[in-house]
């Protein structure tokens, strides 16, 4: 499982930022989201707040007090419900291989990329930044643990690349509370019998960590600290389509070529609709010229489908219907209005 490539990307002090995004005045001030009122926490704040030891969860009371001169908001969930929806609209341009954790975290699965993934990194950070206007962290590595790790990295606006080659010396110095999986009171535990870094937790064996962790969740530590971890992404399906494209590198016209292209889509397609237990009703083509112009045209079926075959005669039918006058660079399927 070495050769998996997987992201993880987390927008910084998210809230925090969402605030400066929409009230320039707070940008480069301490803004605390949440912990306003008597008994409120802190949700999120901005790493001008960060400075004066101020972080989520602590209760508003301490926060104003390290921070007295930090503008405290009401948490606006609606406002960054949107941001994150259009977040992860940039991250579904990338994969749908997608795990989304929270509203501003994600692990994608880029494996199947033929971009480096250091190079996704990049256009989803520039990508995020330009459309949107927040900056985001981005981790690079071969599973989820490392990638979680390197996103931490150098936040905020980070992007830090772990690879095979630099386990297990990059996390032998680490305190042991940044080993997923280990909570603050195992920690605590380790840390009475001196074990503070990875490093010493690399000295114990199975037995001695088995003591302190349990059978199952010692092996699962014994492999991580080690670099290996083969979670697999947990990906919901909330597509509200399937749909498969090609570059040409020689211009094409003839329509058995594109229908043979598309044909092979759709069978790809269509298995993914069967296997996810799915039906799509509506088919659309897309084609793209040789001048950048582009065209779509859809066929909805009667009803709702997993079939191959359905899907072939409306494609047949799309392709057929289509005055190419120009050569083709692009063409595209996909199924939509997906059940
Ligand atoms: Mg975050």
């Amino acid at each position: 499982m070495i050769d998996r490539k997987i992201l993880h990307v987390d927008l910084d002090a998210f809230f925090a930022s969402v605030e400066q995004l929409d009230n320039p005045s707070f940008k480069g001030k301490p803004i605390i989201v949440g912990g306003s009122s008597k008994r409120g926490v802190v949700a999120t704040c901005s790493y001008e707040a960060r400075k004066f030891g101020v972080h989520s969860a602590m209760s508003g009371f301490m926060a104003k007090k390290l921070c007295p001169n930090g503008i405290f908001l009401k948490p606006r969930m609606d406002r960054y419900a949107q941001i994150s929806k259009e977040v992860f609209r940039i991250l579904y341009e990338v994969t749908d291989h997608i795990e989304r954790i929270s509203v501003d975290e994600a692990y994608l699965d880029v494996t199947d990329s033929d971009r480096s993934p250091y190079k996704i990194a990049s256009w989803i950070k520039t990508t995020v930044k330009n459309r949107i206007g927040i900056t985001i962290s981005v981790g690079i590595s071969y599973n989820k643990f490392l990638a979680k790790l390197a996103s931490d990295w150098n936040k905020p606006d980070g992007i830090f690349e772990i690879r095979p080659s630099d386990v297990p010396n990059i996390l032998k110095p680490l305190s042991i509370i940044k080993v997923h999986g280990l909570g603050k009171k195992t920690a605590d535990r380790l840390n009475s019998i001196g074990i503070f870094t990875v490093s010493d937790l690399l000295q114990c064996d199975r037995k001695t960590l088995s003591y302190f962790l349990g059978e199952l969740r010692s092996n699962e530590i014994y492999n991580r600290i080690r670099g290996i971890d083969n979670r697999s992404l947990k990906i919901k399906t909330t597509r509200k389509s399937y749909g498969r494209e090609t570059t040409f590198e020689e211009d094409i016209r003839s329509k058995p070529v594109i229908k043979e292209v598309l044909l092979q889509y759709l069978f790809e397609l269509a298995f993914k609709l069967v296997k996810t237990n799915k039906s799509a009703k509506t088919v659309t083509i897309k084609i793209k010229f040789e001048d950048f112009s582009q065209i779509t045209r859809s066929h909805s079926l009667l009803a709702y489908t997993n079939n191959l075959q359905t899907f072939e005669e409306a494609m047949v039918l799309l392709v057929d219907n289509l005055i190419i006058d120009k050569k083709i660079r692009l063409v595209g399927i996909s199924l939509s209005n997906i059940v």
